[in-house]
């Protein structure tokens, strides 16, 4: 498992070199760890890595409880598609959710916060590539959700966080991004993953999401036989 540790040194190197090239430095390396085994995790915070990123909630609970007991300082963000029957758990279990896409999800995230005083940092994301299969709210309703998110629920949102669609150059999408964020105000940017997080980097993200970059390729998802 040493490569884990050598890989978390090479992304790091990589980031603070694109950091330094934007004149920046506070990039947030967020690891994702999805379908990775707690002993994988366990030795990337071995090597000092503190944050992670998860796309479901049930694979997450499955893994972090006990991590947590070891390293309290870890911080997990939620970074895939969030349903509204899994809010009291995602509240619960995570710091930061990147993923809120849509009204009804955040009345509930707002109403659990209240609720139990837990308060976690949020993301809206938005479909920069208007994708019709994929999650976000749309660049065009984007300011009026922010708003509505801030103003009318009162929900902790620290920034946007996109996924571009695959195969287009993706700055275009890191571009809109950040426009979007600067006209309202928000500081935080979480965009690039494996393949281009320094071009991310360079158009301005806060938070990188790096998973196979650390992790290596990504097994399948186990049969449901596997679960339990
Ligand atoms: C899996 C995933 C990543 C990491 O992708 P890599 O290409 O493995 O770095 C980043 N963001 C989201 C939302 C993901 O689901």
């Amino acid at each position: 498992m040493d490569d884990i540790g050598a890989n978390l040194a090479a992304v790091r190197s990589r980031i603070a070199a694109a950091a330094e090239a934007t004149g920046r430095n506070a990039v947030t390396l967020v690891a994702v760890s999805k379908t990775n085994p707690v002993e994988r995790v366990h030795a990337a915070l071995s090597a000092g890595q503190r944050v992670f990123g998860e796309n479901r909630v049930q694979e997450a609970l499955g893994k972090f409880p006990d991590l947590r007991r070891e390293f309290p300082d870890l911080v997990l963000h939620l970074i895939g598609p969030l349903q509204t029957n899994k809010v009291r758990e995602a509240v619960a279990h995570f710091d930061v959710i990147e993923t809120v896409d849509r009204p009804r999800l955040a009345e509930a995230l707002a109403r659990e916060m209240e609720k139990t005083g837990r308060r976690l940092s949020c993301f809206i994301e938005v479909n920069t590539g208007e994708e019709p299969q994929k999650a976000g709210i749309l660049p065009d309703a984007a300011d009026a959700f922010i708003a509505d998110c801030r103003d009318r629920l009162g929900l902790p949102i620290v920034g946007l966080m996109c996924i571009p669609p695959g195969g287009e150059e993706p700055s275009l999408h890191f571009a809109l991004l950040r426009e979007i964020a600067r006209r309202n105000g928000l500081d935080g940017l979480s965009m690039g993953m494996s393949a281009d997080y320094d071009i991310a980097i360079r158009f301005g993200a806060t938070h990188v999401r790096v998973g196979t970059a650390i992790f290596g390729a990504r097994r399948p998802v186990p049969a449901v036989a596997a679960e339990g």
